[in-house]
């Protein structure tokens, strides 16, 4: 055992004390190490010298404690893994933040770069465990959720098990047990220990903190639990073996760089040039804010004599002319005063009786805000709120600067965000896909996700008849870029910018050195399960890495993705591709931290569907160099990631019923020598880069087809009643369908309808509800599938009796 597993639960009394209003993203005022001696520390360096700013591996007890550091405004990124003793994430942090963070007890580790083997350390908690339950009191029913097996890139194999006792307390030890193959002993394969998976402080289901590499592919594994329950469950395959594409004329690999978004917004520019039949662009009517900054200088070095400011005119309209000097008269007893002539702005600074400067920061702020030539160019204020009782030093004539590094051949205006159609048929008749990229800016592999899509579908539109079924079938809307600002900002600022450019900050935290932490979360600006509703997982602090904006849909980038999903109503699939880590995922993305409140769950037979079309895009993300996400990476956000008020996924589900799915792409790499997952990072090198772009293409063609497949639907489905259990007393039911479709039911004699009960799921990843009768029972049902086909014709809402009908009997012989 490593000994920074010692002492843990004093860790975690420390993290649950602290108030949550504590707002880490808010820059630290000189906390941690100066790089001179009573200097203004930056807390984010530019990118210019970016020493430090790293993403760190923390290590918390649980979900409320994860939820408590998005509380805080810790920047988080999209991952999260269950780890001995709690959850593993990884955040976006300065050396200061780490200290910060580690001096209120949070367990901040290495760098993501160097993994560490924790499986022994994980054993030997598990086995204290166990001997700490041999009395339990109560045996345990074992509910199997899911226990696959799977391959993954260079066919290794994996097991991955989900199994949910009914006792699920921290003493409930779960093991499982498995073959090596078919005819083989059932113990032959292997054995392990499951761990207990808990989330807003509820017990969800046991399961391995990752897929397990096994030799040969299991037929059965059995789970024991130490209070006494059991169960055996066949091993089902996840994902079939990657399709081949049968067309060897089908063409793709159309990128071969990280691209910025001035690039890629040309590029599809261009597509729609080249394929004017099949492709058009879309000019979005909201324009970002644009690449573009105020101009700022500081003066001073200790923080009570420094003050800084800012120009009132964007850097590139006129702010970077402008200039600042503080001059010491040589006369003693001179007056402060502020003189302006064109841009250049003096201050002549007070002195005493000895000739020395005595005027403070605060003083020469209020005198530079009140002389109105000098307001009119800039505004000036002390540094981070500080009271500014110290005096400054003069200084000579400094230009402001937006500090601002991209070439020219980045516009320094309101950016014109496109999105590129493509359909044979473009006008609103055909079902609508929305696939977007890059609402997070440091997330370089997306666009390129989508730009590769959209290549594919139309260079192959004349070659590859499949391809021609899509693009004639469908009507495709692709916006690669929803951060252009934010993600210029990472590619030549600060490699890490996840928000967009836009500052809300107050003075005290609107200093240059605060402008990498500016900027809203985008992912967090929607108006559906939000912040403002009370929803978990964004900040209201102007630096936090979550920052949900002043309001719902204050950002145009935002409201740019509204406005589409409205102005084509056709639209009703979206999918929303972030990184990292391979997840695939749907509503709800969200919920209100007290209590674990969900947005409502989708129904069962919706439910179903996102389960049925996720083995469909995953094969397709499978087929380009075999990467499986895993069964425990897919599902609704907060089942296996965490609560995201205010998504865009949610926005487009709840408000209009677009079914919107989540990729973070960048599925963590098995290195097989060490036999431990690697995590990929938000801008791998290239080589990584490009064959994950590829396999999310591959995955978004997959959408495609699901989507086709939904607008071509008109099978009915077909149902079936099963008696799962009998007692003398009571009998147990349920039903069983041959395509994702909800049940209504009835068992009083009524007509079902569609206001009568509808079949629910047992549980989050189990399957359908069982329902028990206590005496002989008539029951009436119908099913409806995800495009609305009604089972037999049956019109619920008319006067015809051709509905399922069968007497579920109890007691007597059976
Ligand atoms: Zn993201």
């Amino acid at each position: 055992m490593r000994s920074s597993r010692l002492g843990r639960t004093g860790r975690a009394a420390a993290l649950l004390a602290l108030p949550v209003a504590l707002a880490l993203g808010a820059p630290p005022v000189l906390a941690g190490p100066s790089t001179q001696a009573g200097q203004v520390t930056p807390d984010r360096l530019p990118s210019t010298a970016q020493d430090g700013v790293a993403l760190m591996r923390i290590v918390v007890p649980d979900q409320a404690a994860v939820d408590r550091l998005n509380d805080m405004g810790v920047d988080l990124v999209e991952y999260k893994k269950p780890v001995a003793g709690g959850l593993e994430v990884h955040a976006v942090l300065s050396p200061q933040e780490s200290q910060q963070l580690r001096a209120l007890g949070i367990d901040v580790r290495d760098p993501i770069a160097d993994q560490r083997d924790y499986a022994a350390g994980q054993a030997e908690r598990r086995a204290a465990i166990a001997e700490n339950a041999v009395d339990a009191a109560e045996t345990d029913t074992l509910t199997p959720l899911r226990a696959e097996s799977f391959t993954s890139i260079d066919k290794q194999r994996f097991l991955s098990v989900e199994v949910k006792s009914s006792a699920g307390d921290a003493e409930t030890v779960l093991t499982a047990t498995w073959d090596a193959g078919r005819g083989t002993a059932p113990d032959s394969g292997g054995t392990a220990t499951l761990a207990r998976f808990t989330d807003a402080g509820q017990y969800m289901y046991h399961r391995f903190d990752e897929p397990l590499a096994v030799d040969a592919r299991p037929t059965k594994v059995t789970i024991t639990s130490s209070r006494g329950g059991s169960v055996t469950v066949p091993v089902t395959e996840w994902l079939g073996e990657p399709r081949k594409s049968p067309n060897p004329h089908y063409v793709s690999d159309f990128v071969d760089h990280y691209m910025d978004p001035t690039e890629v917004t040309d590029r599809i520019t261009s597509l729609a040039r080249q394929f004017p039949r099949i492709a058009q662009v879309i000019d979005l009517p909201y324009q970002t804010n644009g690449y573009r900054r105020a101009a700022q200088a500081q003066f001073g070095t200790a923080p009570a004599s420094t003050l800084y400011v800012t120009s009132k005119a964007y850097g590139s309209e006129g702010g970077n002319d402008v200039s600042v000097a503080l001059t010491q008269p040589a006369a003693a007893g001179a007056p402060l005063t502020v003189s302006v002539a064109g841009k250049a702005v003096t201050v002549n600074l007070a002195t005493d009786a000895a000739g020395a400067v005595s005027s403070t920061a605060a003083q020469v702020v209020a005198a530079l805000n009140a002389e109105p030539a000098a307001a009119a160019l800039l505004t000036a204020a002390t540094y981070r709120g500080n009271a500014g009782t110290g005096a400054v030093a003069a200084a000579p004539a400094t230009r402001l600067s937006d500090n601002l590094k991209a070439p020219e051949s980045v516009s320094r205006k309101p950016f014109q965000m496109k999105a590129l159609r493509i359909g044979k048929k473009r006008d609103g008749s055909k079902v609508g896909v929305f696939l977007y990229c890059q609402e997070h800016a440091r997330e370089w592999v997306t666009p390129l996700v989508c730009v590769e899509t959209a290549e594919r579908l139309l260079r192959n539109y004349a070659r590859d008849p499949k391809t021609r079924k899509l693009v004639d079938d469908l009507d495709i809307f692709i916006l690669p870029t929803v951060n252009p600002d934010g993600a210029h900002y990472s590619f030549y600022d600060y490699n890490m910018q996840r928000k967009n450019m836009t500052n809300y900050c107050a003075a005290s935290a609107a200093d240059p050195a605060s402008r990498n932490s500016w900027g809203v979360d985008l992912n967090r600006n929607f108006s559906v399960g939000s912040l403002f509703d009370g929803y978990s997982g964004a900040s209201t602090s102007c630096t936090s890495g979550t920052f949900a904006g002043p309001a719902e849909l204050s950002e145009p980038e935002a409201r740019n993705e509204v406005w589409l999903t409205e102005r084509y109503p056709n639209i009703k699939f979206a999918m929303n591709t972030h990184s990292y880590g391979g997840y695939f995922m749907w509503p709800p993305g969200a919920y209100k931290a007290d209590g674990r409140q969900l947005l409502p769950r989708a129904d069962f037979g919706t439910e179903n569907y996102f389960w049925s079309a996720s083995d469909h895009i995953l094969e397709a993300v499978k087929s380009w160099r075999g990467t499986a996400i895993w069964p425990g990476r897919t599902g609704p956000v907060p089942d296996v990631l965490y609560s995201a008020a205010g998504n865009s996924a949610d926005e487009h589900w709840y408000n209009r019923g677009i079914i919107g799915w989540d990729f973070e792409v960048g599925a963590d790499l098995y290195d097989q020598a060490t036999k431990q997952f690697q995590p990929v990072g938000f801008q791998p090198p290239f080589a990584e880069g490009h064959e994950e772009a590829m396999e999310f293409a591959s995955g978004q063609i997959g959408i495609l087809e699901v989507a086709r497949a939904f607008a071509g639907d008109r099978d009915r489905p077909d149902s079936k009643l099963r008696v799962t259990a009998r007692t003398d007393t009571s009998t147990t039911f349920t039903f069983t369908e041959d395509e994702p479709a909800n049940i209504y039911y009835t068992l009083d004699g009524s007509r079902p309808t569609l206001n009568s009960p509808k079949l629910t799921s047992a549980g989050m990843r189990e399957g359908a509800q069982q329902l028990t009768v206590d005496r002989t029972t008539t029951v009436r049902w119908f099913a409806v599938d995800i495009a609305g086909n009604i089972e037999n014709n049956y019109r619920p809402d008319g006067r015809h009796d051709n509905y399922n009908r069968e007497q579920v009997r109890v007691g007597g012989r059976h």
